[in-house]
């Protein structure tokens, strides 16, 4: 097989230029207040195995002098992390800020730019990619690399996860993604990896146009219920408020909602507006816990669709048990202190 054929396979000379000018795979970190955001970490990992298997370097934007988050991407897989620094970038303001990326864009020409699919990463990568005229893939659930075509293959659910596009752009660069925080999973930090932290900085940013008044107000209303990714559902089987204020904590720990049964519900456990079931809400989350529910059939079509189903239920004959994932035969409440336990880091 001749160098010709072999290039014209891989999009020609149009191919060949696009791979020399863009190189590296960066992602623009999310700090919270213990450091890099679980998000961030995971997709520093992800981005870390697409840059082995294309041989490239994996770079970190954060914004202002944050040496230490500036350490932690290069323990997650980062080799170089830029500080980006400036009157303009104190705070999160969309003007500046993209102005700020764009420019480091254009002077370092990456291939692959990652955000977080937050509402941060959703004010800029948009931007971003109109300005480079680059394709953009948003709330991607996976990536990954073909080799040969050096493209992203960025997995895209289509009709609320119904299924799931793999999409490429062969020749555009640079391309960017966005991906939905907590699909990928959590890399290991390797303090020992070596890596540089970089200044940069800019003085002539444009002024934000949107004035920051302050912090939401206190007092909002939770989102519904059909949109938690996690639910813990307490049934009758719960016993009484106790089980009730575990299940609640599980549900927090796990940054999810409590709901009930009608059971529930008739025990004054729970409000009608988190009743799950053929009289109440139709939800669709990736994990249910079900605690001390029967499994009545209009309570369970409520969750016909849901991803992930545990049962934790002293009957081993109840109904719910053939509909779980996993199904557990144990006092409710016993299993609610374990988890809680287990997540406090106590056992
Ligand atoms: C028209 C109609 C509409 C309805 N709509 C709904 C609806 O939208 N949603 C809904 O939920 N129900 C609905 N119902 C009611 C439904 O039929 C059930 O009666 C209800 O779901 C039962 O609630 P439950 O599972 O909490 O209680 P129970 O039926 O009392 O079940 C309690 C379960 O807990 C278990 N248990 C007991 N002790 C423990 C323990 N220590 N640890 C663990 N498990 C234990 C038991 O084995 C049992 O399986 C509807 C009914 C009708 C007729």
């Amino acid at each position: 097989m001749d160098l010709d054929f072999l290039q014209s396979l891989m999009g020609g000379e149009e191919m060949a230029a696009a791979e020399a000018a863009y190189q590296d795979i960066w992602v623009v970190g999310e700090v919270s207040g213990e450091g890099l955001t679980p998000a961030t970490r995971a997709l520093l990992g992800k981005a870390r195995d697409m840059a082995n298997a294309l041989g490239v370097y994996v770079k970190g934007i954060l914004f202002g002098a944050q040496e230490a988050a500036g350490s932690e991407m290069i323990s997650y897989g980062a080799d170089t992390v830029y500080l980006l620094e400036g009157v303009g970038l104190g705070s999160f303001a969309v003007e500046p800020y993209v102005e700020a990326l764009a420019r480091q864009i254009e002077s370092g020409r990456p291939e692959i730019v990652l955000f977080n699919a937050t509402s941060f990463g959703g004010e800029l990568a948009p931007r971003l990619a109109a300005r480079f005229r680059a394709p953009l893939f948003t709330h991607c659930i996976d990536l990954g690399v073909d080799e040969a075509l050096r493209a992203l293959l960025a997995t895209v659910p289509r009709l609320g996860g119904e299924y799931y596009e793999i999409l490429v752009s062969p020749t555009l660069r640079p391309q960017f993604a966005t991906v939905e925080p907590g699909v990928l999973p959590a890399p290991f930090a390797d303090p020992y990896r070596y890596g540089s932290v970089e200044h940069v900085s800019y003085d002539d940013l444009p002024p934000a146009r949107v004035e920051v008044l302050g912090p939401f107000p206190e007092g909002l209303p939770e989102p519904p219920l059909s949109r938690s990714r996690v639910i813990v559902c307490v049934g009758r089987g719960v016993g009484d408020e106790e089980g009730v204020e575990l299940a609640r904590r599980l549900a927090e720990r796990l940054g999810g909602r409590l709901a009930g049964t009608r059971g529930a519900l008739d025990e004054g456990w729970i409000s009608e507006e988190q009743l799950i079931g053929m009289a109440g809400q139709t939800v669709r989350p990736a994990l249910y816990i079900a605690c001390g529910a029967a499994g009545a059939i209009q309570h369970m079509l409520g969750i016909a669709r849901t991803e992930c189903l545990i049962a934790i239920n002293t009957d081993p004959k109840a109904e719910i048990f053939p509909y779980a994932d996993l199904g557990v035969v144990a006092d409710a409440k016993a299993v609610l202190e374990a988890l809680n336990a287990a997540l406090a880091g106590g056992s």
